[in-house]
């Protein structure tokens, strides 16, 4: 595969690296954090500073998972809306979720400011666009319960749809001022910088192939030799799961993410397109997600065949998404073209699972784990810390291998493929 299409436009901040990747040199570890992605490296900056000692291992390098990849928009709440998750979680639980829900922007906003990441971002919102009027009443029922919870939100109608995307062919739409877009490499990069500042040792293109528990100590075997010994192992993994864990991979269907970014636009059509830059993700099956980039790019997302891509044309279909969008850049150049990995879970949730004593594992991004997993590190680490199960917003649940997860796969890519008819016939 050409390496264009495994790297972003996303920049790394220009003091880079901004850590040395390192070894601890032995001894007993509060907790190894395997995956230094947005998960486990929020994980070790909050338990590096809660005075925990902690390693995190990735198997490649910082940024090369979903977290350097991604869209960059950061979007608070989960798939489901607040009634949803009270009905489900019960009262109590389930108006914590919807706090924690609320609050996983401000965790990445806080964050930036707070530790004065170097991180291009917007923060002027998230805007659900609709296309059919089922798409508008699911926006006006989430508006009404996320308004009921005081957020800053606001339903769009047409004109004001076309007025803040530029786009055509949306119906209205629901604005979440809460959330923005940041450069999701950067602020990868910049986690580990402060990560590493507090403490957390960082070692990168150290896969982790063995984990055994001695006495009430976890060991932690690296392909390259090295050993560790940890009271806790943390498993942030996502998408990028293997064996490790008997039975995890099992848990979630990885798919596909693909993006594209245009030239940097031009001031005429820059003006008319998102020249509020806020984020948007629309209402299809088979949506597409899009943002202008800090360098004036449009940069646009969507689900992605499964088998590695070879070749551009299998970023046709978010081609012809953004024309149909925007039909004034058929003329301009697709300059980049990358693709990531998302972890789905059958419920549309994130599972956290603890099946030994202080073995724990966190999958099932849904493609929203930017601010999620900001957020989720936080209160792992608060976990770590105090043994507090309490901290954790969501129940720990045992470790549930999809049946026949072996045929998902071809499941899924019918499903799509379903999908993406029922969508043409709605445009
Ligand atoms: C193309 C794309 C677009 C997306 N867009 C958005 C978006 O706009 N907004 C949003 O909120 N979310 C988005 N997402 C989802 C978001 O990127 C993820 O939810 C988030 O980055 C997950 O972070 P993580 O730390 O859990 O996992 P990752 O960042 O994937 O990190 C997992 C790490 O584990 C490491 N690893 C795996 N196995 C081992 C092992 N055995 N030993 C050591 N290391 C190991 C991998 O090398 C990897 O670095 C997108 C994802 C993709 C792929």
């Amino acid at each position: 595969m050409p390496a264009t299409f495994s790297e972003p436009i996303w920049r790394k901040p220009k003091a880079a690296p901004a850590f040395r990747s390192e070894l601890s040199a032995g001894g007993t570890l509060d907790a190894v954090i395997v995956g230094g992605g947005i998960m486990g490296l929020s994980t070790a900056l909050h338990a590096a500073r809660a005075g925990l000692s902690i390693q995190v291992l990735d198997a490649g390098a910082i940024g090369q998972g979903a977290s350097g990849l991604n869209g960059g928009q950061v979007i608070p709440g989960l798939k489901y809306d607040p009634e949803w998750l009270i009905g489900h979680f019960g009262q109590a639980r389930g108006e914590a979720l919807v706090a924690f829900a609320a609050s996983t922007a401000d965790t990445v906003f806080d964050l930036i400011r707070d530790e004065k990441l170097a991180v291009p971002f917007t923060r002027n919102g998230w805007i659900q666009a609709a296309h059919t009027e089922t798409a508008l009443k699911a926006a006006a029922n989430r508006d009404r319960q996320w308004r009921a919870r005081g957020a800053d939100v606001k339903l769009l109608d047409q004109p004001e749809i076309a007025a803040m995307t530029g786009a055509r062919g949306y119906l209205g739409g629901w604005l979440d001022r809460r959330a923005g877009v940041i450069d999701p490499l950067s602020y990868t990069m910049e986690l580990a910088r402060v990560a590493s500042a507090a403490g957390a040792k960082i070692a990168e293109r150290q896969k982790v192939v063995k984990l055994r528990k001695e006495a009430s100590l976890w060991r932690a075997s690296t392909q390259g030799g090295a050993d560790l010994r940890a009271k806790s192992v943390v498993l942030a993994t996502n998408a990028y799961t293997d064996g490790l864990l008997p039975g995890l991979a099992q848990t979630i269907v990885p798919l596909h993410s693909f993006q594209i970014a245009t030239a940097p636009l031009p001031a005429e059509l820059a003006a008319s397109i998102l020249p509020g830059g806020q984020a948007v993700s629309d209402s299809r099956r088979i949506l597409v997600y899009y943002r202008k980039s800090a360098d004036g790019r449009l940069v646009l997302g969507g689900r992605g065949r499964m088998a590695l891509p070879s070749r551009a044309s299998d970023w046709a279909h978010l081609e012809r998404a953004l024309i149909r969008l925007y039909p004034a850049l058929s003329g301009i150049a697709i300059e980049k073209r990358w693709f990531g990995r998302v972890a789905m879970t059958p419920d549309h949730l994130p599972h956290l699972h603890e099946p030994e004593k202080g073995l724990l594992a966190v999958v099932g991004c849904q493609g929203r784990g930017v601010g999620l997993m900001s957020a989720l590190g936080k209160r792992m680490a608060n976990y770590l810390a105090s043994g507090d199960v309490g901290q954790l917003p969501f129940p720990l649940s045992p470790i549930q291998p999809i049946p026949f997860h072996a045929f998902r796969q071809i499941g899924v890519a019918a499903t799509i493929a379903w999908y993406r008819m029922l969508d043409a016939f709605e445009r």
